[in-house]
């Protein structure tokens, strides 16, 4: 039968531990959410660090700008957050205004203070392997795969999609984890003969249904990064909006040996791992 790789559980587990480390600080970590713009997405993010954040006890800044702020002000309101003792992560929701120079405002963010791991300086530190911040998304997916005890050294990972924010960054950590990975993306020539090689496909291309029956195979661990909304807005929360990922999992699920279900997969994993991260950047700034 298919394992179920469902986030809420390990993230329960994790979020308790959290918490208890939490209690025993003598000041709460805390994270500054920079966003610019109202996107209704966006916002839905946010208010789910937020909620988790509190669950924790730990404090969420979200510091607003409207959607024609300049540069300079969002930078400069960054550069006040480096300097302010009082903040140990900050993260600048994206997408950002197609006005605002996105690498440049989130490489304003002090190293030590970079949670989503995204500067230059982050991204520098995993491609040679080095102790930094792992991007929320790829260290959800491995903290997903490791509980539930799905080996990856030695093993065949395909990642779809190339992005910056999750298919770079995954392709590396497992590259360094030491399985053998290939990355697909939308020149892919043949597609299902490149996932039907892989021990574990790692989805995330935005595409709804992309995976189908055609790209899998029996002995498959299915990791689907995807959300999408479909007739509707988005929140997981929401029972009425329907979310779906980039694999077809109705016609998938009983095919392959395990999956992650969405909502309810790496989404969970995704908030927790930025707090992980949060918690391990206040340590660093409390060691020093
Ligand atoms: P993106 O648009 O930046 O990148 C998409 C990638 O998919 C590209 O590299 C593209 O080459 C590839 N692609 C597109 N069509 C393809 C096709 N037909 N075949 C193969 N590859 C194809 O997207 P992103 O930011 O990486 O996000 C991808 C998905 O993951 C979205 O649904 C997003 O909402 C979701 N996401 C989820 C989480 C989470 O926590 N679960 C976090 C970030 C993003």
């Amino acid at each position: 039968m298919t394992m179920l790789l469902k986030g809420a559980p390990v993230r329960d587990v994790r979020a308790d531990t959290l918490a208890q480390k939490i209690k025993n600080l003598t000041e709460k970590p805390t994270l500054a959410i920079i966003q610019v713009g109202k996107r209704e997405d966006s916002t839905a993010y946010i208010n789910a660090k937020k909620k988790f954040g509190n669950k924790i006890g730990a404090t969420v800044l979200h510091v607003e700008f409207n959607e024609h702020e300049t540069e300079e002000v969002v930078i400069s309101k960054i550069s006040e957050l480096n300097a302010d003792v009082s903040v140990h992560g900050i993260i600048v929701q994206i997408p950002l205004p197609p006005s605002l120079n996105k690498e440049k405002i989130i490489d304003t963010i002090a190293p030590e203070k970079d949670v989503d791991g995204l500067t230059s300086t982050s991204l520098k530190l995993l491609w040679e392997n080095k102790k930094g911040f792992i991007p929320a998304t790829t260290r959800g997916i491995a903290t997903l795969l490791s509980h539930y005890g799905i080996e990856i050294q030695g093993k065949r990972v395909v990642v779809v999609g190339r992005s910056a924010l999750v298919g770079k960054p995954t392709a590396l950590y497992f590259t360094h984890q030491n399985s053998t990975v290939t990355v697909c993306h939308s020149k892919t020539l043949n597609l299902s003969e490149e996932t039907k090689r892989a021990d574990i496909i790692i989805v995330a291309t935005g595409k709804p249904g992309l995976i189908t029956k055609n790209h899998v195979a029996p002995h498959q661990v299915i990791v689907d990064v995807g959300i999408n909304t479909v007739g509707g807005k988005l929140e997981e929360e929401v029972g009425e909006r329907k979310i779906v990922g980039d694999v077809a999992f109705d016609e998938v699920k009983d095919l392959v040996r395990a999956i992650t279900p969405v909502p309810g997969g790496v989404g969970v994993m995704t908030v927790l791992s930025l707090f992980e991260n949060l918690l391990d950047a206040y340590d660093a700034q409390h060691a020093v």
